[in-house]
């Protein structure tokens, strides 16, 4: 991973990355007791122009993260200030390539005792370079996890809370240790959820099912996209619903879909290929749609789209 940027968003200002450091004693390095964001920009070459993918959706969900950590963040800045400090942000390093951008939020007290309460929280946010978070967009070979996925009873995966990360940390290595590019996790009950850190979709028999978002997955922005583009462009529906481990192993197509990951189609679960082993129409066709419209270039869909630079 690049570590190319310059500057970060910390203690209300942007300054020389070297200056944005914390304590070993910070709560949440102990604790756990952080959330964050993940957000990519992308670069139209023609417009000369770098577009921030759902940035209003990223910061709401981030603002409910630190709700659920009883963070005071929410009275300190609004989503519109916390945009203007990424756009702010990513004019400074003046990145002309596509950016990842980490917003995050944690339990700044120098203090020992795990709890939420009577701590002091801060925001910090720093934007890298990134291309592809899996090589293996078009046939990723996956496994499905021996580790279950924690339940919102234990540690909401509805909130992107770091302490919850280890859990998706363990399934990733593991899966990456015996060869594959990712995994799918399960719930307490045997149900899919989603990937390490990702959601998943299956299409069987011109239908698309997805977990529910009572199902331990993180209620993601591709998710909710991806539902909207094969129901407007694609004229698929998708169910929202509990998913047999069969299902997804009986499925026509497979992805993955998230900021990290983009669309990342899957060829083979363990012992088995998904559909024809390679990338099936409909991923192939929301994966066209998907990189034409981060790009800006779907006039239908710019408004998710927030230019960073100045045109006049
Ligand atoms: N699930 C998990 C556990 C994740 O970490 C992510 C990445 N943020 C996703 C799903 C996908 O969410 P989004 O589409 O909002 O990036």
């Amino acid at each position: 991973m690049s570590t190319r940027n310059r500057y970060a968003f910390f203690r209300g200002e942007i300054v020389p990355i070297e200056k944005a450091n914390v304590s070993i004693m910070t709560h949440a390095l102990h604790y756990g007791t952080g959330c964050f964001a993940g957000l990519r920009a992308y670069w139209n070459e023609e417009e000369k122009q770098l577009f921030v993918f759902r940035i209003v959706d990223h910061f709401r969900r981030f603002i409910n993260s630190t709700r659920l950590l009883l963070m005071d963040t929410a009275n300190r800045y609004t989503v519109e200030q916390l945009v203007g400090s990424t756009l702010d942000l990513l004019r400074r390093e003046r990145y002309l390539e596509d950016a990842y951008i980490r917003p995050l939020a944690f339990k700044s007290s120098l203090e020992i005792g795990v709890r939420l309460h009577d701590l002091d929280d801060e925001v910090a946010m720093f934007a890298i370079p990134f291309g592809r978070y899996l090589q293996n967009e078009e046939a990723a070979r996956v496994t499905i996890s021996s580790w279950r996925r924690v339940d919102d009873n234990a540690i909401p995966a509805r909130g992107k809370i770091t302490g919850s990360y280890a859990n998706s940390a363990l399934i990733k290595t593991d899966a990456h240790m015996k060869g594959f590019d990712e995994a799918i996790v399960l719930n307490q009950d045997g149900h899919v959820s989603e990937g390490s850190a990702e959601n998943l979709f299956i299409i069987r028999d011109g239908v698309a099912y997805t977990p529910s978002v009572h199902e331990n997955v993180l209620e993601g922005i591709n998710r909710r996209t991806h539902i909207q583009l094969l129901r407007d462009e694609l004229g698929i529906e998708t169910v929202e619903r509990p998913i047999d481990r069969t299902e997804v192993l009986l499925a026509d197509e497979v992805f993955f879909c998230g900021t990290g990951v983009q669309i990342v189609s899957v060829a083979e679960i363990d012992s088995y290929t998904i559909g024809s082993g390679r990338m099936g129409p409909v991923v192939g066709r929301l994966r066209e749609l998907f990189f034409d419209i981060v790009r800006g270039k779907v006039r239908k869909y710019r408004e998710w789209c927030t230019p960073v630079y100045l045109t006049d």
